[in-house]
């Protein structure tokens, strides 16, 4: 047993782009950068939502947010955000569900088993809001600062029944017709395929604009673009490598499926890391990729706002790490928190909602009744 955890927390390290050694427990940080949250007005009720962002935090529940809140000053972008409520993320064989079932409940509208990716229990493939959306003529993105093959992005844009099965379900991406494509993962597109496949190549030469870094994505100009700019994970947002790169993905996306269109698009965006770095009981790193992410939601509420008819949700897939926040300082960007374990918990997680459409959520909903909800402005 003990074996199993230094391999998994060893394996977790290098996903995160980090060193293994690195991984010590910590439950005591200080942010030394905080940023004042943006404020926006909401749009008055009753309208239908042209354009679509979901905003997912991986693993980031109520503890989670509170935490990120102490750390900023007291203050957050998402909590800017005017409807508010909790969401229950159970899956159908398990209370404590993990990312695959969670994110095809948020991507479908079903519940289903651990580990599956779009599919019910019997094997049958699931639509996603990125079908749906494709059939009403709306363009799709998925932006996330992990591997693509990871279950979140994946449920959303693939169909597997187990979410182990790196190299098919990237191989699944060439298929999926979603019109920007964003994240890390190149070790399972080229590099480290054992089939010898080259995914990236085929996707560009199946039409799709190709690039490897994050400063090549900038120069793009026209859809569809499939961007994979890491081995694995983006770096951390701790490390000070990640900058501005999981903004700047996200600028570009809006950017480009806003650009004369007439029809909207469906986009989620991926705070992905947050869970793998609760995984590892390292509030510093959590902390770093919640606000990484929040920011990332500020420049969205901005573009929301000025565009006047987009829905923006923002939630988690599941709670991670057992967290308590036991003491902090608002005035310092002091936390002392306590981790319970390194798993995922039974918790509810919060969702808020801005713009066309957000009064529409509200009060306490299952995790597959909020994707539904969010569809049904599709469909
Ligand atoms: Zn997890």
């Amino acid at each position: 047993m003990k074996k199993l955890w230094i391999i998994a927390l060893a394996t977790l390290a290098v996903s995160c782009g980090n060193k293994a050694g690195e991984s010590e427990k910590v439950t005591h940080y200080i942010c030394p950068t905080p940023y004042e949250s943006v404020e926006v007005v909401q749009p008055a009720k009753g309208k239908t939502p042209k354009n679509i962002i979901f905003m997912i935090g991986d693993g980031m529940g109520l503890e989670q947010v509170s935490t990120a809140w102490t750390a900023n000053r007291g203050e957050l972008n998402m909590e800017q955000m005017p409807y508010v409520g909790l969401q229950r993320t159970y899956c159908l064989n398990w209370l404590v569900t993990d990312s695959a079932a969670a994110g095809t409940a948020l991507a479908s509208g079903n519940k289903t088993n651990k580990g599956m990716i779009a599919t019910l229990p019997d094997g049958t493939e699931l639509d996603t809001m990125m079908d749906f959306a494709k059939r009403a003529g709306k363009r799709t993105g998925v932006v996330v600062v992990c591997r693509l093959n990871d279950a979140t992005p994946a449920t959303f844009c693939c169909n597997n029944i187990d979410r182990d099965e790196a190299e098919e379900i990237t191989a699944d991406y060439l298929d999926c017709g979603v019109d920007f494509i964003a994240g890390g993962g190149m070790d399972y597109w080229r590099t480290k395929r054992t089939d010898g496949r080259d995914i990236f190549a085929e996707i560009g030469q199946k039409g799709y604009n190709t690039y490897e870094s994050v400063e090549a994505l900038m120069g793009a100009e026209e859809l569809p673009v499939a961007a994979v700019v890491a081995p694995l994970e983006l770096p951390s947002a701790l490390s000070g490598e990640r900058g501005d790169m999981f903004r700047q993905m996200t600028a570009k996306s809006l950017e480009m499926l806003s650009k004369d269109n007439d029809e909207g698009f469906v986009l989620m965006v991926e705070g992905s890391c947050i869970d793998d770095w609760l995984h590892a009981n390292r509030v510093d790193a959590a902390v770093e990729e919640i606000l990484d992410f929040d920011r990332v939601v500020g420049d969205v509420l901005q573009w929301a706002e000025k565009d006047g008819e987009t829905l923006v949700v923002v939630t988690a897939d599941h709670a991670t790490g057992a967290m308590t926040l036991l003491w902090g300082d608002i005035a310092t960007g002091t936390v002392e928190v306590n981790f319970a374990n390194e798993g995922h918990n039974g918790m509810m997680v919060p969702f808020f909602a801005y713009g066309a459409g957000a009064e529409k959520f509200d009060g306490v909903m299952e995790n597959a009744e909020l994707s539904q909800t969010i569809s049904s402005f599709i469909k």
